[in-house]
């Protein structure tokens, strides 16, 4: 019987837990998992926290999808570039975008694209060593958040940390550099909803009461009967008076940005309340509001045409998962659900073709990292590890690529 083969563009968790559904219920399958970058595991890398390496460690269980149930991976391939999607159609009986979402929603304001703006994704990549980052601003001293999400929360807590509390995290040099230098004095951080329905988890909260070099108030919280709410309600409030240094951290909720104000640069924000209008000063303004697609794949209009958005079939053969079909919103595990769906669904309608080529396509590609290429750039990434990091990562691409492709030669 020919087995089916199934292309997966996207190697972050909504790829690997779909890889990992299919490979379980059919482990015949060719299943390839295509990523931009010559690294796998999308924001598990590039997004999840320098100092949260807990919960980097699923990357381990990914691992187990190339190394034990025999998923491809083709790296430094981005769909759109060195790959159409109608290539990958025309070879794969199947075809999922699992691509995620990279680029920073806009704050859409009078001064909303002012110099001295910063979305959390931009930021993030630059502070984790995203290959494409770009680099690390000039916060000033009093940076503003905007947002009240656990993405708006790791910003603040790195920005809050001090260099001693990011032992043992994967922080390399540059942000480190930036982190113990930037001068920031105070950090307020906002959200347009009250703190009862902030999105927020509150172990996010209660994680900050361990800070060490830091004061902390909290304007605002209110109250509420939803035992739920007032839970959150009371983490948050457990924080105001935390004194254990210099560095002043405010949180205020039910704030609505109108504008962005400044001429050259920002200078302040001006909020909508209950009570009226209030204006922020700042010297910066790092949003941390969600995130949508970078252009390079029409998202929208494969949505809008979807045989059935909701199940992430988009047309016979063509699928979608992860944050690419969902938006934003999710943690890691919360990607595993969506992906056990969608592995049953695309088997129910899988007709396996033995005149598609599948993976051939990929492996004559001269950009092409496999996953010992990956396997290499870890190992280097591990080895080279300063005493008080885990890993030290490689920021250059064509690093990577020389790592990954030097000792090929020498096999
Ligand atoms: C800053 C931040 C911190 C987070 N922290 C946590 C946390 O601590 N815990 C938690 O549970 N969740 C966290 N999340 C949420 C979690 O990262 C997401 O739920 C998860 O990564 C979504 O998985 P995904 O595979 O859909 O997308 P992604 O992880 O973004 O993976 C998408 C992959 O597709 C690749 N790709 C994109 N375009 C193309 C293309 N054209 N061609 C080929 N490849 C392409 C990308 O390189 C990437 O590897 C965080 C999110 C962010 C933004």
């Amino acid at each position: 019987m020919t087995a089916g083969k199934i292309a997966i563009v996207g190697a972050g968790p909504s790829g690997c837990f779909l890889a990992q559904s299919l490979l379980k219920a059919a482990p015949e399958l060719e299943v390839d998992l295509i990523d931009r970058l010559p690294v796998p595991y999308g924001l598990v890398r590039y997004g999840v926290a320098a100092d949260h390496q807990g919960t980097k460690g699923v990357a381990r269980q990914f691992a187990r999808i190339f190394e034990r149930q025999g998923a491809q991976f083709h790296g430094n391939i981005t769909l759109g570039q060195e790959v159409t999607l109608e290539a990958l159609q025309t070879a794969y009986d199947a075809v999922v975008l699992a691509a995620g979402l990279m680029q920073d929603r806009a704050l859409e304001i009078p001064g909303g694209d002012l110099p001295g703006i910063h979305g959390a994704g931009a930021i993030t990549r630059a502070l984790y060593d995203h290959p494409d980052a770009t680099p690390l601003p000039d916060l000033g001293p009093r940076p503003l958040i905007v947002g009240n999400g656990n993405v708006a929360i790791d910003l603040l807590r790195l920005l809050a940390k001090q260099p001693e509390e990011l032992e043992g995290s994967d922080l390399g040099p540059v942000a480190t550099g930036w982190l113990r230098q930037n001068g920031v004095e105070e950090i307020t951080i906002t959200g347009r909803s009250p703190a009862a329905q902030a999105k927020f988890d509150t172990v996010m909260i209660k994680e900050l009461s361990k800070l060490s070099g830091v004061t902390i108030h909290v304007e605002g919280a209110g109250s509420s009967e939803d035992a739920a709410e007032a839970k959150k309600i009371e983490a948050v409030l457990a924080l105001h008076g935390h004194a254990t240094g210099p560095r002043r951290v405010t949180f205020r909720f039910g704030l609505t940005p109108l504008a962005v104000e400044g001429d050259e640069r920002v200078t302040a924000m001006r909020f909508q309340t209950t009570a009226g209008e209030e204006t922020l000063p700042c010297t910066s303004v790092l949003t941390a509001i969600g995130f949508c697609a970078d252009g390079v794949l029409p998202r929208d209009t494969l949505l809008a045409g979807a045989q059935d958005a909701e199940a992430g079939v988009l047309a016979p053969g063509l699928y979608a998962t992860g944050w690419f079909r969902r938006g934003p919103r999710g943690t890691i595990p919360e990607n595993r659900a969506d992906a056990q769906a969608l592995a049953t669904r695309i088997l129910a309608e899988l007709t396996p073709d033995p005149d598609k080529p599948g993976r051939v396509i990929l492996s004559d590609l001269d950009a092409r990292v496999d996953y010992s290429g990956w396997t290499r750039i870890d190992a280097h990434e591990i080895a080279t590890a300063p005493d008080d990091r885990c890993r030290a990562k490689i920021a250059s691409r064509e690093e990577m690529l020389r790592l990954a492709r030097e000792e090929e030669k020498t096999k």
